[in-house]
């Protein structure tokens, strides 16, 4: 019998797989039934879906595939935060992190294989990008950290963010339609605003982001409102300076209404004295805003240190003196390299020597 050439099951929308059953000579339910098995069950393989009939799932067999990622690693830090290394299909290895706390239980998730922005404080950037998760690729991240919440913690997972690596932004089509399946009741039924976006901020998608009226919350990797010390610390900003980002956000709170979350970390001698915290204090006013000041996580030797205790509380000072809500987070996982800009595939030398 001639080989088929087995397509990613996962790559069909609902109407798609509609259509396959028609058109081999099935009732149309059963792509619904699928579609739950895939989606909100996560199977991971044909045999399993009960309600499916012997022959159909043979068809199903002989003509797609499910390209399921595999958690290859898990690591537990001393402080409850768990990081998966997780495979691909293509044996590429991307990271996603469990972050627990009292309140919540948030999955930390990965948009692309590397990155392609050159953040100079930032592990992911030393990967450089290879390619874009697919929406299932994102999605079977979510599903991996809510099994392990209710395994290890007993609790549900109650946030998502897109912190991980790579720029959600720069593979806006996937993270959507993974969002999409995040939040829809044939996927997880989360809700929108549970989950965030993080991004370096690129102002064109900022703009096409509001205009397609997301309902997720928006982070915006600021580090400084000082365009000079900004292009130092991130490439990006020579393409797209603090004006644009600013003019971008405005068109964001006058569509969607909703406040973004400035992150920001606080470096000894770039950008730890007063002139910088009162510039940040200025954007902060552009529009509704709230700071996340986190703490650097070391990568290497580099020319990068932690600013003092005091160079924070002048900050927080400022912002507050100004109405503005600042918040110090703690950085977690770092035991483990699961820190915000740690996630470097280290355990897989393999992948740094192959770019
Ligand atoms: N590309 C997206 C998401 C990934 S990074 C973005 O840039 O927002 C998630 C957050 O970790 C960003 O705010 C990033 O600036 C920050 N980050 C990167 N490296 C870091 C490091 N070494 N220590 C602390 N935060 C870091």
């Amino acid at each position: 019998m001639e080989e088929i050439q087995k397509r990613d099951i996962r790559k069909l929308s609902l109407s798609e797989l509609e259509e396959f059953f028609l058109e081999h000579g099935e009732k149309k339910f059963r792509a619904k039934q699928v579609y739950e098995w895939l989606w909100n069950k996560s199977l991971k393989n044909f045999d399993d879906m009960s309600n499916i009939s012997l022959s159909t799932r043979e068809l199903l067999k002989q003509h797609f595939s499910i390209n399921h990622i595999l958690v290859d690693l898990m690591q537990h830090s001393q402080d409850g935060t768990i990081k998966n290394a997780v495979k691909l299909y293509d044996e590429k290895i991307v990271e996603s992190v469990l972050i627990p706390t009292s309140k919540r239980i948030t999955a930390c998730v990965s948009s692309q294989v590397g990155c392609s922005l050159d953040c100079n404080f930032c592990a992911t950037a030393r990967l450089k990008r290879m390619r874009n998760l697919n929406p299932d690729e994102i999605y079977d991240q979510v599903v991996a950290i809510k099994e392990e919440a209710e395994t290890y913690f007993n609790r549900p997972l109650t946030n998502i963010v897109f912190m991980g690596m790579g720029e959600p932004l720069l593979n806006y089509n996937n993270v959507i339609a993974a969002i999409e399946k995040i939040t829809s009741p044939e996927g997880l039924g989360m809700a929108s605003r549970r989950i965030t976006l993080s991004t370096v901020g690129i102002p064109k998608m900022i703009r096409k982001m509001a205009d397609d009226e997301v309902k997720f919350n928006l982070a915006i990797s600021l580090h400084s409102a000082i365009n000079e010390t900004r292009s130092r610390l991130m490439p990006i900003n020579d393409k797209s300076p603090l004006e644009e980002l600013s003019d971008s956000l405005k068109y964001w709170y006058e569509k969607t209404k909703r406040k973004v979350t400035y992150e920001y970390v606080i470096w000894d001698g770039i950008n730890d004295d007063e002139t910088h915290a009162r510039a940040l204090a200025k954007f902060c006013k552009i529009i509704p805003s709230k700071v996340n000041i986190i703490q650097y996580n070391p990568i290497d030797e580099g020319e990068f240190r932690q600013a003092s205790q005091q160079a924070v509380e002048m900050y927080v000072r400022i912002l507050e003196s100004q109405g503005i809500i600042a918040k110090v987070r703690k950085s977690r996982g770092q035991d483990i390299d699961a820190a915000c800009g740690q996630l470097a595939n280290k355990n897989e030398v393999s992948q740094l020597t192959n770019i």
